[in-house]
């Protein structure tokens, strides 16, 4: 027993340190082709669609970031967006991904509503808050279309900057919701501190809903935006039994593979004006 754990121990060693040089590696390439890229050419908004209920009406899309490398090929946002706030990059790219949203969004029926994700980077810088304003203005969309996502690790260790630039941005009409709520170490606090309009409850819920103590989870977080007149979105839902126990809870918005996969602009514009919602 002894022996094979010496050999296990040794072996995890070399996997490990083998594991974080792959790592390093990659995340040096990603961080060189992003300073590289051309960011009109090589990133694409997706659209996932946000469906009210009871009606299952489409009154809006969450714009998710696609990156499309020439070198690397697909990265996705989860690997590429940290990066980009560790070399700075994030501002550039988030006003550039915004603009073209807003430009994308503008062509759908004024109903319809823009969720757009802030990184925490964004959301402490002044620069960045007034460089979307200005897109806002610029591109005469109406703000009360627009909605920023942010998350609760976002605000943490630079509180104050936040709240700055969170009541800047609302008090120019847009806006806030706290994202993957539920996740955090202490999402009900940041509920009333920060100014928040809407709740996105993480699909980590949904997918437990069988559940009865995950069913009871989203019931209370439910019934608290209700309360609080905030809100709320349950994220992630795939399946129809899903669904049914989010009607029964009364649940108003939801988001999914359901309803939907994130969409090229294209695909969505055609859906959206085939439903006549113009
Ligand atoms: P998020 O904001 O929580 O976005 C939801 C993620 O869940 C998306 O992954 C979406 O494709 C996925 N999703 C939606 N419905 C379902 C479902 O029913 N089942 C499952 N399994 N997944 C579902 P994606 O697009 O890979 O984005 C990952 C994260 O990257 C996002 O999480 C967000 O935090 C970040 N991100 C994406 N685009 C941007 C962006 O433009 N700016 C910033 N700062 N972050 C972004
Ligand atoms: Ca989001
Ligand atoms: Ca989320
Ligand atoms: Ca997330």
């Amino acid at each position: 027993a002894l022996y094979n754990s010496k050999t296990t121990s040794r072996g995890r060693t070399t996997v490990y340190s083998a594991e974080h040089e792959a790592r390093i590696r990659s995340e040096r390439a990603i961080e060189n082709a992003l300073q590289n890229a051309d960011l009109a050419k090589e990133f694409e908004i997706y659209f996932q669609p946000v469906i009210s209920l009871p009606e299952r009406e489409v009154v809006g899309f969450e714009a998710l970031a696609r990156w499309d490398s020439p070198v690397l090929n697909r990265v996705p946002p989860d690997r590429f967006i940290p990066i980009a706030e560790r070399t700075g990059m994030i501002h550039r790219l988030t006003v550039h991904l915004f603009e073209r949203a807003v430009e994308q969004i503008n062509g759908l029926p004024g109903s319809l509503s823009l969720s757009f994700n802030l990184s925490a980077h964004d959301v402490t810088s002044a620069e960045t808050v007034a460089a979307l304003l200005d897109i806002i203005r610029l591109k005469k969309i109406d703000p009360r279309r627009i909605m920023f996502e942010i998350t609760e690790t976002s605000v943490i260790g630079s509180y104050e900057a936040a709240e700055t630039c969170l009541k800047t941005l609302r008090a120019a009409g847009v806006k806030l919701a706290l994202d993957d709520f539920g996740t955090g170490y202490s999402s009900l606090g940041y509920l009333h501190r920060l100014p928040i309009d809407c709740v996105k409850i993480d699909r980590s819920f949904v997918s437990g809903i069988a559940d009865p103590v995950a069913i009871g989870v989203v019931n209370s977080i439910v019934n608290l935006c209700r309360s609080m007149q905030i809100l709320c979105v349950v994220e992630g839902v795939e399946k129809p039994d899903q669904l049914e126990v989010l009607e029964a809870l009364q649940c108003h918005l939801v988001q999914g593979f359901l309803f939907g996969r994130p969409q090229p602009y294209e695909t969505v514009a055609a859906s959206a004006l085939e439903a006549g919602t113009v």
